[in-house]
């Protein structure tokens, strides 16, 4: 992989590739967009091409050339100026024979000792490389001492070190950490590069799985091949859709029996994208701590529909050039008749709180049965306040 096999950020990229060229690199980076558009692998390609030993062709911005040593060791996951975090959760398994051990799963929170760890390493000099690189994740995911203890490291940069953070907005980060850092921001890929970059990345892949993840994707490449490689994932989007339909018109009584049947959709997601066996035992072991996170996935499904639907009220172009769920038109057209006037941007401002929440440490049904009694009362206003 390289620059080359970013899809979309063209303008993005140009700058971080003049950057390398100049050879003046700043101490600490934020990578803002939405989730999935890329920010993780564009910060993973810039560290490599910012430590390449294999200089660019003449009249050529900079970029890995995935040949060199450095380049190697970078893709075997074993270089050692380069640190990765994200947010984890520590689990404990345990077998048959009640033998138990630890590990940790993607999850919601960047603990402070992680953080320590990592500055730790940043201040050591490079054992090899030009310059030091550290990759933090979701970085709105780190709790307050985390954040603390980040913020005292930006304030004295280590000298020969690159953090770069990833978010998705600004909101949930410390000021004084944005105001230290060299912003970036990444927008969503459009749709025909999408299709473009998946037909590349997938050439065994049907063209109309392709098409359909392209247009539902909302800019995000990551969440598109997600949906291309795991076709169980369309089904569940459809579930979902039906069930969000269905909440135009039903009593708030459903919403207990709505936030059961998001956390099955999670479920199945979760078990949709895991192959291995521990996945399963996971599920088992810590149900609530490992479907949070496939939650968020869900409910941006329900973002999809509530985007879709105020586009439907803007109502200047027609549905088809405007919807991402195209194949829910007739559905959309029902609902968008019951919704009073900014029901459609409220959907979305509750969305997003409840993954807010969420990526916090708030209880996970509470959080989908609050929500979903807001979703549900969207429609009917008056009776919502009573
Ligand atoms: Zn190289």
């Amino acid at each position: 992989m390289s620059f080359r096999n970013v899809v979309g950020h063209e303008l993005q990229l140009q700058v971080l590739r003049r950057t390398i060229a100049r050879g003046r690199v700043p101490p600490a980076y934020l990578f803002l967009g939405p989730p999935r558009v890329g920010k993780t692998l564009v910060a993973l390609e810039f560290a490599k091409a910012l430590n390449c030993l294999t200089p660019p062709p003449e009249g050529q911005l900079p970029d890995a050339c995935d040949q060199c040593d450095e380049c190697r060791r970078f893709e075997r996951g074993s270089h050692p100026d380069f640190g990765f975090l994200q947010p984890l959760v520590r689990v404990q398994l345990e077998d048959e024979t009640g033998e138990r051990t630890r590990t940790q799963v993607a999850g919601s929170m960047i603990q402070v000792e992680a953080i320590t760890e990592l500055i730790a390493e940043a201040y050591l000099k490079p054992v090899r490389a030009r310059r030091k690189v550290f990759v933090i994740s979701s970085a709105e995911a780190m709790n307050e001492p985390a954040a603390n203890k980040l913020l005292k490291t930006l304030e004295e940069p280590p000298g020969a070190t690159t953090l770069i953070l990833t978010a998705a907005g600004t909101a949930n980060l410390l000021p004084t950490i944005v105001s230290r850092c060299q912003i970036v921001r990444f927008g969503p890929v459009p749709p025909r590069q999408i299709e473009a970059g998946l037909a590349a990345q997938l050439p065994t892949a049907q063209p109309d799985a392709i098409h359909i993840a392209a247009a539902l994707s909302g800019g995000k490449f990551g969440w598109a091949r997600d949906l291309v490689e795991q076709p169980r994932l369309l089904e569940i989007r459809r579930r979902v859709l039906a069930l969000a339909a269905r909440w135009a018109r039903c009593g708030r009584l459903e919403a207990l029996q709505g936030a059961e049947q998001l956390i099955a959709a999670a479920e199945e997601w979760w078990t949709a994208t895991q192959t291995d066996e521990v996945a399963a035992e996971l599920l088992k072991r810590n149900r609530d701590r490992v479907l949070r996170t496939k939650v968020l996935d869900v409910l941006d499904i329900l973002l999809s529909w509530f985007r879709d639907l105020a586009a439907l009220a803007n109502g200047s172009r027609p549905p088809a050039e405007v919807l991402v769920n195209s194949d829910f038109q007739a559905e959309l057209t029902a609902a968008a008749t019951v919704y009073p006037r900014g029901a459609a941007q409220r959907g979305f401002d509750f969305l997003s709180e409840a993954r807010l929440a969420l990526a916090g440490n708030a209880n996970l049904r509470l959080t989908l049965e609050v929500l979903l009694l807001h979703l549900i009362g969207l429609a009917h206003p008056q009776a919502a306040d009573t």
